[in-house]
């Protein structure tokens, strides 16, 4: 199959375009598309056909259920059999936006969609491309990130097109996502709202509009010391690997740049070629002490501006793979806003791999 890739202004999408790419997916095809956090693969989300061709585009585990992407509130009554008071209150404070609530699901959502639960993920997001092809496509998308299963999440359609082409009928080129990492996941079928998946709208954010917010303790290192799972099946997995071993170095700012230099230079000496993951602030210090050309370092933002962090990660870690590097070493981003949810995606793809510099303190997991 060829994919078809067409570019689209982010604020005036073209009519034609959106209508036809609805059309491939009301007749059960796929479409990736750009929504504020990832980009997205969609099908339709109420035909399990197409759920299938999802998960066999991605080659993901059919037991990962699909997030339903609305384009109106409205429409959730029909996918969901009971809507709590925190539900509204959600839906008030960040839709449209990068938050997915988990509910008790109507008969109307199938399986395949929900991997076999008997919830539903549903989120409404904030990108005009987004919310116009929703509506051109029937009300109901189920998009997970349009990657291969495994790989960094895509934020630009380059992305897209380097996992899905040939695979998927269309892809929409919207330009770079904006926020760079997955919704934040909130399940609202327990007593307390349990956050399953950090994210750009963070747990104090959440409180602020709900009260206490837990954090599913498959999530931290405490519970999976005590072998307790992740409840989001996704977050199980290993995912975002670059092709090269990924290693994190925690701990206090001066104890990190000093293990970090040590590390890639003994690297160099062992006549490997080590990638640097660091801060615009330290990565001159790195590039300092490293002889020119043996070595692959990338500032990807600005720890006082965390969102630059999460934005620029998931690109930073395809640019390894590209960049030919045989070990990576990565400074941890324990940021107040977005360190627990940009620590969620870098040691997950660092397969929980920690290298300790000493003195740190766990904004993150507090
Ligand atoms: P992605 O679509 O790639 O953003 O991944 C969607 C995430 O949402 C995965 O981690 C799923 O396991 C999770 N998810 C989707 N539906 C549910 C559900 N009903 N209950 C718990 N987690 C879910
Ligand atoms: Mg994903």
């Amino acid at each position: 199959m060829r994919t078809e890739l067409i570019h689209l202004d982010r604020e005036h999408p073209d009519r034609e375009a959106i209508e036809r790419a609805g059309r491939v997916i009301r007749r059960g095809g796929l479409c990736a598309f750009p929504t504020e956090t990832v980009y997205g693969l969609g099908g339709d989300a109420l035909n399990p056909e197409a759920a299938r061709k999802i998960y066999a585009a991605k080659g993901r585990p059919s037991d990962n259920p699909l997030i339903v992407h609305i384009a109106d509130p409205e429409r959730l009554p029909a996918i969901a059999a009971v809507l709590p008071p925190a539900a509204d209150k959600l839906m008030d404070a960040f839709w449209p936006g990068p938050l997915t609530i988990i509910l008790p699901k109507k008969e109307l959502v199938p399986d395949a969609t929900s991997g076999g639960l008997p919830t539903v993920a549903v989120r409404m997001p904030a990108d005009p491309v987004a919310l116009q092809l929703i509506r051109a496509s029937g009300g109901y998308i189920a998009a997970p990130s349009a990657n291969a299963s495994g790989r960094p999440s895509p934020t630009s359609a380059a992305h897209v097109m380097q996992d899905l082409s040939g695979r998927i009928e269309m892809v929409l080129d919207g330009g770079e996502t904006e926020i760079g990492l997955e919704s934040t996941i909130v399940d609202l079928t327990e007593e307390i709202p349990v956050v399953l998946r950090p994210g750009f709208i963070n747990r104090d954010m959440l409180e602020r509009v709900l009260g206490e917010v837990h954090l599913d303790p498959g999530l931290t290192d405490a519970g999976k010391d005590s072998g307790i799972r992740p409840k989001a099946p996704g977050m199980r997995y290993r995912h975002y690997a670059p092709s090269a071993p990924l290693y994190v170095i925690e701990g206090e700012e001066e104890a990190v740049i000093a293990k970090l230099k040590e590390l890639a230079l003994s690297a160099v000496r062992a006549g490997l070629r080590p990638g640097i993951i660091a801060s615009d602030m330290t990565a001159p210090i790195y590039a300092g002490v490293l002889p020119e050309g043996k070595s692959l370092i990338c500032a990807v933002g600005d720890r006082k501006e965390d969102r630059t962090i999460a934005r620029n990660l998931f690109r930073t870690l395809r640019e390894f793979d590209d960049g030919d590097v045989d070990v990576i070493y990565s400074e941890a981003f324990d940021t107040p806003q977005l360190g627990m949810a940009i620590m969620n995606r870098l040691l997950k793809a660092a397969g929980h791999q920690v290298i300790d510099a000493g003195g740190f303190f766990k904004h993150w997991e507090q």
